[in-house]
C-alpha cells in the first residue's frame, strides 16, 4: 500500500474520519485554516524556488502578491458563514502579510535553498514493501532541513512528533544522499484570540535522528499501514467521538446523520502506539 505518515495519523485520529477522506473520498468542506496555511506555504515557495538560481530573495510585494492569489483561491470555496471572527477574510489577510513582511525580513535573507531543495517530494519503501510518501518544504545549503509550520499557538517542542522527524531524515537520505545536520521547524503562530500575539517563533530546533531509530520507525509504520488494511478488509471504520478532535471536523454533520440512522453505536476510539 502506497500512503502518507498523515494518512496514517488520520486513522488514529478517527477511523471514520479516515474513511470518509480516503476510502470514501467524500468531498468536505474547504476550512479557512486550510487556505491560510497553504496560501502562506505558497508564498514561500514562490521564494525559495526561484533564490535556489537567483540567491536573492523576491521583492515584499512579489511574494505578497502570491500569498494574497492563493487565499482568494483557497477561501473562494469556504462557505460565507465559516468566514467570521478569526477567520474572517480580511483579518486571515492582514495576519498572513504581517507574518510574511517579518519572515521576508529577519529570516529569509540568511537561507540559501540548496539545489532541488525546495518543495522535495519523497516515496521511502518500507521493509514488508508498503510505501510511505510526503514532502518537506526546504533544505538549505547548511544541510538543515525546515518545514514551515502554521499554529494557533506557539509550538511545544515537547510535544513533537518525532515520527515525523524521522521520516523527514530519511527522505533527506534517500533525495540527497545524506542525512540533515538538523532539523527546524519554522513556526507561523495565528494567535488566535486567547492564545496570545501573532508572531514568529523562534526557530524550534532538532537533532538528526539516529539510524536506530529510522529502522524501528519503518517496522511500526509497516504495523500500522497493516491495521488501516485489516479495518478496511473488514469494512470496520468506527465513530471516535472525542469532542475535542469532532469540534475541528469538517464531517460532522453528515456523520451525525449517519450515527443516527446507524442507532448511535458507542465509540471506538484506538490509539497509534508510539513509533519511536
Ligand atoms: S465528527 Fe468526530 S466521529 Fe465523526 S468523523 Fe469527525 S472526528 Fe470522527
Amino acid at each position: 500500500m502506497k500512503t502518507s505518515y498523515s494518512k496514517i495519523s488520520s486513522y488514529f485520529f478517527c477511523a471514520k474520519k479516515y474513511e470518509y477522506r480516503y476510502v470514501q473520498e467524500r468531498p468536505a468542506p474547504a476550512k479557512p485554516e486550510l487556505a491560510f496555511g497553504v496560501a502562506l506555504h505558497a508564498a514561500l515557495e514562490a521564494n525559495f524556488d526561484q533564490k535556489v538560481e537567483s540567491r536573492q530573495d523576491l521583492p515584499l510585494e512579489k511574494v505578497l502578491e502570491v500569498f494574497r492569489g492563493s487565499l482568494n483561491e483557497g477561501l473562494a470555496a469556504v462557505p460565507d458563514e465559516k468566514l467570521r471572527g478569526a477567520a474572517d477574510f480580511h483579518y486571515l489577510r492582514g495576519m498572513g502579510e504581517h507574518l510574511l513582511e517579518k519572515y521576508m525580513a529577519e529570516r529569509a535573507p540568511a537561507l540559501q535553498p540548496a539545489p532541488r531543495g525546495v518543495e522535495c517530494f519523497f516515496n521511502l519503501p518500507l521493509p514488508s514493501g508498503h510505501q510511505i510518501t510526503g514532502k518537506f518544504d526546504l533544505l538549505d545549503t547548511d544541510w538543515v532541513l525546515r518545514d514551515f509550520k502554521t499554529s494557533s499557538k506557539p509550538y511545544d517542542p515537547r510535544k513533537a512528533d518525532k515520527t515525523q522527524l524521522v521520516i523527514y531524515a530519511w527522505a533527506c537520505e534517500k533525495l540527497f544522499g545524506r542525512l540533515p545536520k538538523a532539523l527546524c521547524f519554522d513556526v507561523f503562530v495565528k494567535g488566535d484570540g486567547a492564545e496570545g500575539a501573532i508572531r514568529l517563533q523562534d526557530p524550534v530546533m532538532f537533532p538528526t535522528p539516529s539510524a536506530a531509530d529510522m529502522a524501528m520507525v519503518a517496522r511500526n509504520l509497516d504495523k500500522q499501514i497493516d491495521r488501516i488494511l485489516d479495518a478496511q478488509n473488514r469494512d470496520a471504520f468506527h465513530w471516535a467521538f472525542e469532542p475535542i478532535r469532532c469540534h475541528w471536523c469538517e464531517y460532522q454533520e453528515p456523520c451525525l446523520e449517519e450515527w443516527e440512522k446507524h442507532d448511535r453505536p458507542r465509540p471506538v476510539r484506538i490509539r497509534m502506539e508510539a513509533l519511536v
